[in-house]
């Protein structure tokens, strides 16, 4: 099932805006920007050499696609770890329009606060999104494999269980359009460390060995897996089944395009009234 649906040049979580019609969240795709070359076209990052002026400008463009003023996003400076921060209206703009102002070494945000809009920068990476009604919290996280053995996943859930006394029964989880197992080629080095990430636990669905030394890796179904311990319902997380590699057309990917190439944007936010 696709659960990251078209809605004209993104993709978003229609099932959780059919809950609510003011939240919105979904993933952007490469189409209908402003840059070029390598950067094709909507690319969202600034960190990756583009112009940072087509970057802006491919902001404002999706900021009127969906109606949250690119001055309320907030975005962080990833750096592949577990630390998640908690954001509210006084940190509108963070990295809205320019890199310096992202907030710090940070993978992970969430929110109570309505009319902001949080972002997360991706190219083949896993894109996690949360959502919790009955408390009015949105969050989202960023796991490549390090953020994932990492366990941010589960961190954002027993964050959201310890300090804002959440039933984990309740959260909703979105895992998001990302490489897919049949792109994704890793070493001993990740799966040694997956295998951390698993308590030593075989999972047939996670990584599957195509020869010595060389193993191709389900990131999706592994940040699922680690959800569901977290005590996620399995009823509550939703999985995208597009690849970013093997959808070269439709998304950046670090792997297919060797390393030079634009990102796409995870995004949250609840309107007010
Ligand atoms: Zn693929």
């Amino acid at each position: 099932m696709n659960t990251f649906e078209r809605s004209g040049k993104h993709l978003a979580i229609q099932s959780w805006q059919k809950l609510n019609s003011k939240l919105f969240s979904g993933f952007t795709t490469r189409e209908g920007g402003n840059s070029t070359m390598a950067f094709h076209s909507m690319n969202m990052g600034f960190h990756v050499n583009d112009d940072p002026d087509k970057v802006r400008k491919n902001r404002k463009l999706f900021s009127e696609d969906i109606g949250f003023p690119v001055e309320n996003w907030i975005g962080s400076k990833q750096v592949h770890a577990e630390n998640i921060v908690k954001v509210s209206k006084e940190d509108r703009g963070s990295g809205s329009l320019d890199f310096d102002t992202a907030i710090p070494d940070t993978d992970g945000l969430y929110t109570s606060d309505e009319n902001i809009l949080l972002t997360s920068l991706y190219a083949d990476c896993v894109p996690l999104y949360f959502y919790a009604p009955n408390d009015n919290l949105i969050g989202l996280a960023h796991a490549g494999w390090k953020g994932t053995v990492a366990k941010i996943g589960p961190a954002m859930i027993n964050i959201w269980q310890e300090k804002e006394s959440v039933d984990v029964k309740s959260i909703l989880a979105a895992i998001g359009p990302s490489i897919g197992h049949c792109c994704y080629e890793v070493d001993d080095r990740v799966i040694n460390e997956v295998k951390v990430a698993l308590d030593g636990d075989t999972v047939d669905t996670v990584y599957k060995k195509n020869a010595a030394g060389n193993y191709q890796l389900n990131l999706k179904k592994l940040n699922e897996i680690l959800l569901l311990r977290a005590g996620v319902l399995p009823e509550n997380i939703i999985v995208s089944d597009q690849c970013t590699s093997c959808q070269n057309d439709v998304f950046f990917s670090h792997r297919k395009d060797k390393g030079k190439t634009g990102r796409m944007m995870s995004y949250i936010g609840r309107k007010g009234d």
